[in-house]
C-alpha cells in the first residue's frame, strides 16, 4: 500500500513543479489524479468534490458534508472543508480560492473535470484562467514508484494465474459462448486475489477477433480457431493488462500458425528495445517492422502500446511520432496485433517496467497458442 510518507512526496513534487511553470494551483475533482496525491478513490458524482493544490500553501479538501468523516479517515490530507446540501457552494469556493490567493491565478483543473464544476470555477473565479492538471500531473505519473510497481506486479501475476487456468480448461473451453467465457475469467481473477476488471474483458473468437475492441457475445467457441483473450483487474488500485491469444483445441489452420509467429516475434522485438533513453516511437517501429517484414504491415491497425498506472491508458503511448526517451520506472504495455476482417485476429500483450539497464516483463505466462 502507499503510504502518507508517498502521498506527501508526490504533493510536494506536483507543488514544486507547478511553482517552476509559474502556475498556481491544481483543482481536481473525483478522479485518478485526486487518487494519486490523496488516496482517496471515489466515483464522479452530482455535488462539489474539489482538492485545491496550491503552489504555496498547503492542500484544502471541499467536499460535501456525507464525505467529511471518510475523507478525514482515507486520505493524509488535515484540512478538510464540508458543505451541506442546503448550501450553495460557489461562494464557497470563491472563499477557499481567495484564501489561497487564487483569484486572479492561472489553475490547473482535472482532465475529466464534469463541465458543471468547471462553470461553476468561472462563476466562482472571474479573474482566474484555466488550464488541465495533465501539464504537470502527466509527467509525475509517468515514473511509477515502488508502492506502484509492487502493487502492478500483484495485479498481473493473477492476470498471469488466470491465464493458466485458461490453458488448463483447454478442449472445455470449445461449446462455451465468448460472454460464458468471459464471466469464467473474471471469476478466476476475484479467486487469486484481484478486485474486479480493470476494464471490459474481450474474448474475440475466430472471426470477431479481427475486431480489437470487440469485448464478448454469443458466438460459440470453435475448436481450431484462435480466441483472443484480453483482460485485466486491478491490486490496490493499479490494474493489470495483457493478451494471449489461444486456440482451445483442435488443430488451427497454417495461416493462424503463421500470424501467431509473426506476432510472437514483433512482440519479443518490441520488449527487446526498451531500455532507457530510447524513444516510445522506437519501441513501436522494432514491432511493426517484423509484421512488415511478414507482409502483415496493413493488418496492425494500433500502436504498439500505451502507459499503464491508475489509469489503464497513459503516457507514455508507443506510438510512432512519439519521441519522448524512455526512463526507468516507465510502465507501459506491448501489445501488436495482426487483424484479418472475417477471418481471425492474433494479439499478444504483455506489460514491462523500464529498468536502468533495459526492462522486465511484469507477465510472464507461456505466448503461443496452444493450450
Ligand atoms: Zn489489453
Ligand atoms: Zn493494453
Amino acid at each position: 500500500m502507499t503510504d502518507t510518507e508517498a502521498f506527501e512526496r508526490r504533493v510536494r513534487e506536483a507543488k514544486r513543479r507547478l511553482d517552476d511553470r509559474g502556475d498556481d494551483a491544481l483543482v481536481l475533482f473525483p478522479s485518478q489524479n485526486l487518487q494519486y496525491l490523496t488516496g482517496f478513490a471515489e466515483e464522479p458524482g452530482e455535488r462539489h468534490l474539489l482538492l485545491f493544490v496550491p503552489a504555496a500553501g498547503e492542500p484544502v479538501f471541499f467536499v460535501p458534508e456525507l464525505y467529511g468523516e471518510q475523507i478525514s479517515q482515507e486520505s493524509w490530507i488535515g484540512d478538510v472543508r464540508t458543505w451541506g446540501d442546503a448550501d450553495d457552494p460557489v461562494p464557497r469556493i470563491a472563499d477557499i480560492a481567495a484564501e489561497l490567493g487564487l483569484g486572479g491565478g492561472h489553475l490547473l483543473v482535472d482532465d475529466t473535470m464534469w463541465a458543471l464544476f468547471t462553470q461553476d470555477l468561472r462563476t466562482a473565479l472571474p479573474d482566474a484562467t484555466f488550464g488541465l492538471a495533465s501539464e504537470v500531473l502527466r509527467d509525475l505519473r509517468i515514473r511509477k514508484d515502488d508502492a506502484e510497481l509492487d502493487a502492478m506486479a500483484r495485479a498481473a501475476a493473477v492476470a498471469d494465474e488466470t491465464v493458466r487456468d485458461l490453458r488448463a480448461m483447454g478442449a472445455d473451453a470449445i461449446g462455451l459462448t465468448e460472454a460464458e467465457l468471459a464471466a469464467e475469467i473474471q471469476t478466476r481473477l476475484e479467486q487469486h486475489g484481484g478486485t474486479g476488471v480493470s476494464f471490459d474483458t474481450i474474448v474475440g473468437s475466430g472471426p470477431n477477433g479481427a475486431k480489437p475492441h470487440h469485448h464478448h457475445g454469443d458466438r460459440e467457441i470453435q475448436p481450431g480457431e484462435p480466441v483472443v483473450l484480453d483482460f485485466g483487474t486491478r491490486v490496490d488500485g493499479y490494474p493489470s493488462d495483457q493478451t494471449r491469444t489461444l486456440v482451445f483445441g483442435g488443430e488451427p489452420s497454417e495461416e493462424v500458425r503463421e500470424v501467431h509467429d509473426v506476432v510472437r516475434e514483433a512482440e519479443q522485438a518490441g520488449v527487446d528495445a526498451v531500455k532507457p533513453g530510447v524513444t516510445a516511437e522506437s519501441v513501436d517501429a522494432a514491432a511493426r517492422e517484423v509484421i512488415e517484414a511478414a507482409g502483415y504491415g496493413e493488418q496492425f491497425i494500433h500502436r504498439t502500446g500505451h502507459g499503464v498506472g491508475l489509469d489503464v491508458h497513459e503516457a507514455p503511448y508507443i506510438v510512432d511520432g512519439n519521441e519522448r526517451e524512455l526512463e526507468p520506472g516507465m510502465v507501459f504495455s506491448v501489445e501488436p496485433g495482426i487483424y484479418l476482417p472475417g477471418e481471425f485476429g492474433v494479439r499478444i500483450e504483455d506489460l514491462v517496467v523500464v529498468t536502468e539497464d533495459g526492462c522486465r516483463r511484469l507477465n510472464d505466462t507461456d505466448r503461443g497458442w496452444r493450450c
